[in-house]
């Protein structure tokens, strides 16, 4: 109400005095305005870089650990018993492209993961070409994996 009351006081009544008084204070909100929204930019940048930085940091966080993990895991791989698994599950089909695997032809060209999951090996290769993450993980079961020639799994 003040404001109001100092809009009529101000030109004493006269038109163009209180229109230029009236320019003055929408310059001085739109100025307002302006800060109020390079603030929020720079907020909003901050909270970027913010996540930015968080994600790195558990990125490298997860990095580590599934190195861990894998170091953990290869002393204790059983690839006899891993092919068994495979073997015992009778599947025959090739997770990716949903064609027959050839478990019995010993000619390299399918793959055993340690999940015990078993792929082509193109397959398998052109997945992990395609992944854009540090950590490899089965395309079935999202498990780290290590990986062998599903024949050379019986002799180790
Ligand atoms: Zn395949
Ligand atoms: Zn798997």
């Amino acid at each position: 109400m003040v404001q109001i009351a100092t809009l009529y006081e101000s030109g004493g009544g006269n038109e163009i005095l209180r229109q230029k008084w009236l320019l003055r204070k929408i310059k001085n909100i739109t100025s307002n305005l302006g800060r109020v929204v390079d603030q929020t930019e720079s907020a909003v940048d901050r909270l970027l870089n913010e996540v930015d930085r968080n994600l790195t940091l558990s990125r490298q966080i997860l990095g580590t650990k599934h190195r861990y993990l894998l170091l953990n895991h290869e002393k204790d791989l059983n690839w006899e018993r891993i092919r068994s698994k495979a073997l015992s599950r009778r599947e025959d089909d090739c997770p990716i492209c949903m064609e027959k695997v050839d478990l019995t032809t010993n000619n390299n060209t399918v793959s055993l993961l340690s999940c015990s999951h078993v792929f082509h090996k193109n397959c398998i290769e052109s997945f992990e070409d395609f992944n854009i993450y540090e950590l490899l993980l089965c395309p079935l079961c999202r498990n780290p994996y290590q990986k062998r020639p599903f024949h050379d799994s019986c002799c180790c």
